[in-house]
């Protein structure tokens, strides 16, 4: 299924995508949760299946897409996970963390909650002082059980799906403040969605792949089969310290092609669209005011 949170007559629901429609699930099954982290806690993707059967469908312009999910904590981010963008990163002098260019560990960072918006809700530059914004295209992991200890090959069973999550960074404060948490936390620099496809239904992520647009010129496009660290290393490596939960998103890092890697370095400005896109989960687009 490809689930999505929206508002609706004034109410939050949950659906799920049927071609250029959303299914009410909310409508089909009024006890079903309308909070997505519960409705993946309870994992009832078979309540949510039967929903599905009976419920209304609304048009999409009908309805106002949100972010998936409402975060609970920091959105858990990895830096430099694609070699090109590595070396592009590494090129540009951004980097204040850096040691070596291809890291032989995962370089773990996060976003504070309060940055998420949904599909179509703007980029505000005004939260970044420094006038340096930058896209980064990136997959998103939802987890969907309690994750402990849990290794690399078990690691699938604890994903609940995929989203698409803009990584929007202010440069100058991630080189500026060494810690990169600044930089990635502004207002408005995470939008996610539109959706999260199931496991169930894009079982191997590896064979998409991801494209990000400036105003319809593409500027990223990498499959991600070539992350350096893989889903199943990363929720390896994170729950051998830290207790994983049930809507905990992973952004798993960014491929060639952001504003910094080009000469001179090009950010976002007011009138841009940015959109990210991944096969099998949908296009997340966001204005920039
Ligand atoms: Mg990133």
């Amino acid at each position: 299924m490809r689930l999505l949170t929206f508002a609706h007559d004034g109410a939050i629901r949950i659906g799920a995508m049927d071609g250029d429609e959303v299914a009410d699930l909310t409508a089909a099954d009024p006890d079903l949760p309308t909070d997505m982290v519960e409705i993946i806690s309870e994992w009832s993707l078979p309540r949510m299946q039967s929903a599905l059967s009976v419920a209304p469908r609304l048009p999409i312009d009908d309805v106002d897409v949100l972010a998936p999910l409402e975060v609970r904590k920091n959105i858990i981010a990895v830096g430099r996970n694609y070699r090109d963008h590595a070396k592009e990163f590494s090129d540009s002098g951004f980097d204040a963390s850096e040691k070596q260019m291809i890291p032989d560990n995962p370089v773990v960072f996060t976003k504070a909650p309060t940055s998420v918006i949904g599909p179509d809700d703007p980029i505000v530059l005004a939260n970044d002082p420094t006038g340096t914004t930058d896209y980064e295209g990136e997959m998103g992991v939802v987890i969907g059980k309690v994750a402990k200890n849990v290794s690399k090959a078990d690691a699938l069973d604890y994903v609940f799906g995929w989203t698409v999550v803009n990584d929007v960074t202010a440069r100058d404060l991630q080189k500026r403040h060494v810690q990169w948490f600044i930089g990635k936390s502004p207002d408005t620099f995470c939008p996610m969605g539109p959706v999260i496809t199931t496991r169930d239904e894009l079982p191997d992520i590896r064979e998409s792949w991801m494209t990000t647009t400036v105003n319809g010129e593409q500027r990223q496009h990498a499959p991600i089969s070539a992350l350096i660290f893989d889903t199943e290393t990363l929720i390896a490596t994170l729950s051998e310290v830290m207790t994983l939960e049930p809507g905990d998103v992973i952004a798993t890092g960014t491929g060639l092609g952001v504003g910094i890697g080009m000469d001179p370095p090009v950010y976002l400005k007011t009138g841009d669209v940015v959109e990210v896109s991944i096969d099998g989960i949908g296009t997340l687009s966001n204005p920039v005011l």
